[in-house]
């Protein structure tokens, strides 16, 4: 549970303080319900969820409730299982764990997050069940907001950073000690692709590409990157390996772009599958053995670091030998089709379509909108992309929103 719920009353006129009339607050029908949580938060950290919820219980602090859905509860508690092995890992490293409850609540697929750290109950969007260890990461960096971000946070956006470096470098903390050093090499490889990118995006904006930002008249959404997450990470981690050498602090944190400290994760399963993708451009595609035990977090890498765009039927080839425009793995999918968006291989372009009306989460929908709508002579594309919108706009619960 999140907060205690200690009561319902009648409302009385006068006690909501102006908050609305009292003639709305004493309507008919109307009751006062009291919750009550010892933890001091930040209103950022207040969320509610209201639906018919199931629960299993998966550990001494941690529930995991969801829709009573058949198949989403079972599919939650396998996945996230060592929850409990993961809080003690989390302590060893950080300290007491100060928030007594860790449940999980899994969210209806429009929610627009992967996860989000709320205390004593993390929001978890559904897109995060994969059958896989990579579930357990999301809950890791929910996890590790426990410490950096809950106990203590920014004061304001401008220092964004500070909550999500932290938590960044305290998630593959996590991971390193549950999963180990590889499946960490994998998670920070990913994350520094993501990083390259970003900084490309905001060639002509550089002020985005540093920690410490000035966020003045700017809305937070529209700057929204993973520059906070692993910049701050590679910052943290910069820090751990050589402590005690000289780290230039305003370089890190004011200057623009990637330190030239920074680095990619040394590992091998990291750097042979990089060199697959870059065997991909003289026209090799990884074959079965190769692919045998690949997860989501493999192909993801893989896909990352293809070209931005291929010859349309080298897109058809990839996907008659690996099928990954079938994975349900949507983080792979949605690789799979941003590429094949680029490549113009309209052949994908209905399970486009299924995946923008399917899923919320931001991270899905702005890359594979942003193909759509991106280069020159894309009329049709651009068509596409805001039939698409206006249509799932309708059918989002969360459409009332701005955007
Ligand atoms: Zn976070």
């Amino acid at each position: 549970m999140g907060a205690k719920h200690v009561g319902r009353q009648d409302p009385v006129p006068g006690e909501c303080r102006g908050a609305c009339d009292d003639s709305l607050w004493c309507g008919e029908g109307r009751v006062v319900e009291e919750f009550v949580m010892e933890q001091p938060i930040p209103p950022y950290l207040f969320a509610f969820a209201v639906g018919e919820l199931g629960f299993r219980e998966v550990g001494p602090r941690t529930k995991i409730y969801s829709e009573a859905v058949p198949g989403v509860l079972d599919a939650a508690a396998k996945e996230f299982s060592g929850t409990e092995e993961m809080i003690k890992v989390g302590e060893g490293l950080f300290g007491p764990y100060e928030w007594e409850r860790f449940d999980l609540l899994v969210l209806p697929p429009s929610f627009p997050y992967g996860g989000m750290e709320n205390p004593r109950m993390v929001f978890l969007a559904p897109t995060v069940i994969k059958g896989d260890l990579t579930g357990a990461q999301v809950v890791a960096h929910e996890l590790a907001h426990s410490w950096t971000g809950n106990l203590i946070t920014n004061k304001t956006n401008d220092h964004f950073w500070l909550n999500e470096g932290i938590t960044t470098y305290a998630e593959r903390r996590i991971v390193e000690a549950v999963q180990g050093k590889e499946r960490a090499a994998l998670n920070i490889g990913i994350g520094w692709k993501l990083l390259v990118e970003d900084m490309e995006r905001f060639k002509d904006n550089m002020e985005f590409t540093k920690l410490k930002t000035n966020q003045q008249g700017v809305d937070p959404d529209d700057v929204y990157s993973r520059v906070p997450y692993e910049k701050g990470f590679q910052f943290l981690w910069r820090i751990e390996r050589q402590a005690k050498n000289h780290i230039d602090l305003k370089v890190w944190t004011e200057g623009t772009g990637i330190p030239p400290d920074a680095m990619e994760p040394a590992s091998d399963i990291y750097a042979e599958i990089v060199s697959l993708a870059n065997e991909f451009k003289v026209g090799r595609m990884p074959n079965e053995d190769e692919v045998a035990d690949w997860g989501g977090q493999e192909w993801e890498l893989y896909l990352e670091n293809l070209p931005k765009s291929v010859e349309a039927s080298q897109v058809l080839a990839l996907d008659a030998r690996h099928r990954l425009s079938e994975k349900k793995d949507y983080e792979v999918k949605v690789a799979f089709l941003q590429l094949a968006i680029a490549s113009r291989c309209s052949n994908y372009y209905s399970e486009v379509e299924k995946t923008l009306k399917e899923v919320g989460r931001m991270q899905y929908l702005r890359p594979l909108y942003k193909a759509l709508v991106q280069g020159t002579g894309k009329e049709e594309e651009k068509t596409f992309a805001k039939r698409v919108f206006s249509e799932a706009c309708l059918l989002s619960p969360y459409s009332s929103g701005r955007r």
